[in-house]
C-alpha cells in the first residue's frame, strides 16, 4: 500500500486541468475518532469549517457515507446540503440526489419485527448495545470481554441462522460491530457510484476523480469502486486484505488532508503539494 501522501501533486496536477474531486468520507474513525456510542460523536468545529469551505468549492464535491442513520449523521454533522448516505447506503440525501432503496420501508417492517427478540439477546449483556435504525440494526460488542463476546456472538448467530438461510436479511461485520442489512446488493459501494454518477451528470463537461476514505471492513464496498477511476483510501495502518490501494494514519491525518484540499482548490495554480 502506497501513503496517500504520495499522491497530493498527482492531485494537484489534475484539478489545475480542471478534474472535478468527488470526495466520499466515512464518519466513524474516519472524520472523527471512533467513540462507544451511535449518540456521541459531534463533528469537531474546525472540520465542519473544512468541509463548509470545500461545499463551496466549483471543484470539489464531499459527501459523507455512514452506517449511522441519515438522521443521525444529520444531527452530529449540523451541515445544511452536504450529500449524507446513512445506513450502509440505504438512504442518500443532499444536493447531487435524494434516494431510499426501493425495498427499505418492506425490510423496515421485517426488522420492527426482529428487534423484540435481538434486543432481548442483546440486554443480557449490560455492555452491548443494539442500535436500532430505520433500515439496519448494528449490535455494538466494543465494551464486552473476550468470553461475554464469544457468548453473545453464539446467541446471535444462532438466532440469525435461519433468516440468513432464507436469505430474509445478511450480516455483515464492522469494527466490533455486527449489522444487520438488507438482503439486496446494496451498500456504501452502490451508494457512492450513484453520488458520483448523479455528479457526472451534472458536471458533463468536467473529469470527475473519485476519491473514497474510510476505515472499516462496511468501507471495503466503497474501496472497490473508488480505486477503479480514483483512489481508495484506508485509515490506519498498511495490510494486506484490503481492497483500498492508499493508506492514510488516522483521523488526524485525514482532517490535515482536507485542510490542504482546502488550499489546493482555493488557488489551482499553486503547487502546494508538489
Ligand atoms: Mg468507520
Amino acid at each position: 500500500m502506497i501513503h496517500f501522501r504520495s499522491v497530493f501533486s498527482d492531485l494537484n496536477r489534475r484539478v489545475s486541468l480542471g478534474c472535478c474531486i468527488f470526495l466520499g468520507l466515512d464518519y466513524d474513525g474516519t472524520l472523527i475518532e471512533l467513540v462507544s456510542s451511535p449518540e456521541d460523536g459531534k463533528l469537531p468545529e474546525d472540520i465542519k469549517f473544512v468541509l463548509k469551505t470545500l461545499m463551496a468549492s466549483s471543484k470539489v464535491t464531499p459527501a459523507i457515507i455512514s452506517g449511522r442513520s441519515l438522521q443521525n449523521v444529520r444531527d452530529h454533522i449540523g451541515l445544511d446540503n452536504i450529500n449524507l448516505v446513512g445506513d450502509h447506503g440505504v438512504e442518500v440525501d443532499g444536493s447531487l440526489i435524494r434516494f431510499i432503496h426501493p425495498e427499505a420501508e418492506k425490510f423496515r417492517e421485517f426488522l420492527k419485527r426482529l428487534i423484540p427478540n435481538i434486543s432481548s439477546v442483546v440486554s443480557q449483556y449490560p455492555s452491548a448495545l443494539l442500535e436500532i435504525k430505520p433500515y439496519t440494526l448494528s449490535v455494538h460488542y466494543r465494551l464486552l470481554s473476550i468470553k461475554e463476546r464469544k457468548s453473545l456472538l453464539s446467541k446471535l448467530r444462532n438466532f440469525l441462522k435461519p433468516l440468513l438461510d432464507k436469505e430474509l436479511c445478511r450480516k455483515k461485520w464492522g469494527k466490533e460491530i455486527l449489522n444487520i442489512i438488507m438482503p439486496f446488493d446494496w451498500d456504501k459501494g452502490h451508494a457512492f457510484t450513484l453520488l458520483v454518477d448523479e455528479m457526472k451528470k451534472k458536471c458533463p463537461c468536467k473529469p470527475i476523480v473519485p476519491i473514497y476514505i474510510g476505515d472499516d471492513i462496511t468501507d471495503e464496498d466503497a474501496f472497490r469502486v473508488s480505486r477503479i477511476e480514483g483512489y481508495a483510501v484506508r485509515v490506519g495502518k498498511p495490510k494486506k486484505n484490503t481492497l483500498a490501494n492508499y493508506y492514510i494514519d488516522s483521523p488526524d491525518e485525514v482532517k490535515s488532508f482536507l485542510f490542504d484540499l482546502c488550499e489546493l482548490v482555493k488557488d489551482e495554480n499553486t503547487a502546494l503539494f508538489s
